[in-house]
């Protein structure tokens, strides 16, 4: 197979590069008899920050066909790297490995207080014996995922809880997010010093400066949180009803609030059907970014957040090409020209 070779403007710079796949490794060392496999925009991948593959429901087992047909949509749209934080059980070996599919990170089975979450789905516990589940989690997939709060009314997971299961964590050389909906559970986790607030509806606009301080992530989630939104107006009205409609109204404020002061925005979808990213990039333009952050909330800022360089020698052979800056128009991201993973081609051209 002969090697393979990108050329173009590569973000978030938009310098030209010219770059040959050494295995999984970019080079710049031209290599005698490559293949031009595109030329054009040049992004190291799409990432997915927040997607849950291989179940309709978290109640669901997970099935390891819908798990690969899945990971297959996130790859023709350009994903090449996600997290899953939460899974409807622990993945199989492949998951992350299999060369034809994206790289992945996970935090195995979502963790939650009795009572809180969907029936059956996840793993539950009393709050006192959380930070000791988080750890063995991180310790075995490098994340875990705790949801802080769930209902209207609830009980959020106390902060020094929080606390405890960020101090437990850490100490596996594991990172931690936490699911919150409410102001105060995601008071408790910004206190708490978590890694990732995963959506985050409700989070005193107060507190983004602390979160860029501490160089935690928001993962705004926005089109599944107006998805649900257009669920709810159709049904009943109540306190559910309020309370994500005020949510809702008031997120993309914060999402903008929080690029603003600097958090770490990632792009993640969160429910199906997958391979949908570019729709959460176009909501977080439409949310205030400019088009420049909401692709590194998609591609090279949460690649780094997760540990994978960008289009530079020496960083894994990952990168989506189109025929236009994505930062003029957005719309391109819905056709790439070449999506290659770990040095190899990983969609016909088009
Ligand atoms: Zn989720």
């Amino acid at each position: 197979m002969p090697v393979l070779r990108i050329r173009g403007y590569a973000l978030p710079d938009g310098e030209p590069v010219d770059l040959y796949a050494d295995g999984d490794r970019w080079t710049d060392d031209p290599v005698p008899g490559a293949e031009l496999a595109a030329e054009g925009w040049l992004l190291p991948g799409l990432v997915d920050a927040h997607t849950h593959p291989g179940s309709e429901l978290p109640s669901d087992p997970l099935d390891e066909d819908m798990l690969r047909a899945d990971l297959t949509a996130h790859l023709a749209a350009g994903v090449t790297m996600i997290r899953s934080p939460g899974l409807a059980g622990d993945p199989p070996a492949w998951f992350g490995q299999d060369e034809g599919l994206p790289r992945a990170v996970h935090a195995g089975p979502w963790l939650a207080q009795h009572g809180q979450f969907f029936d059956g789905g996840g793993r539950k516990a009393s709050p006192q014996d959380l930070p000791a589940l988080a750890a063995e989690q991180a310790a075995r997939t490098g994340w875990a995922k705790i949801i802080g709060d769930w209902g209207p009314g609830d009980e959020p997971v106390p902060a020094e809880v929080l606390t405890a299961a960020v101090a437990a964590v850490h100490a596996v050389g594991g990172r931690l997010a936490v699911h919150t909906n409410h102001a105060a559970g995601g008071a408790a986790a910004v206190a708490a010093g978590v890694d990732s607030v995963e959506h985050g509806m409700w989070l005193d606009q107060d507190l983004v400066a602390r979160m860029a301080e501490t160089g935690m992530a928001l993962t705004p989630t926005l089109t599944v949180i107006n998805g649900n939104l257009a669920m709810l107006q159709q049904g009943q009205d109540g306190p559910r009803k309020d309370w994500w409609a005020g949510g809702a109204a008031r997120h993309p404020a914060l999402i903008a609030a929080a690029a603003e002061a600097g958090v770490t925005i990632l792009a993640g979808t969160d429910s199906r059907p997958h391979g949908k990213v570019a729709d959460e990039i176009r909501a977080l333009a439409a949310a205030g970014l400019s088009p420049h952050q909401a692709l590194a909330a998609g591609s090279w800022t949460a690649r780094s957040f997760l540990g994978l360089g960008g289009l530079v020698p020496g960083a894994p052979a990952d990168a989506v090409v189109y025929h236009a800056d994505p930062r003029a128009d957005l719309g391109v991201l819905d056709s790439p020209r070449a999506v290659i993973l770990r040095g190899r081609l990983a969609s016909p051209r088009r």
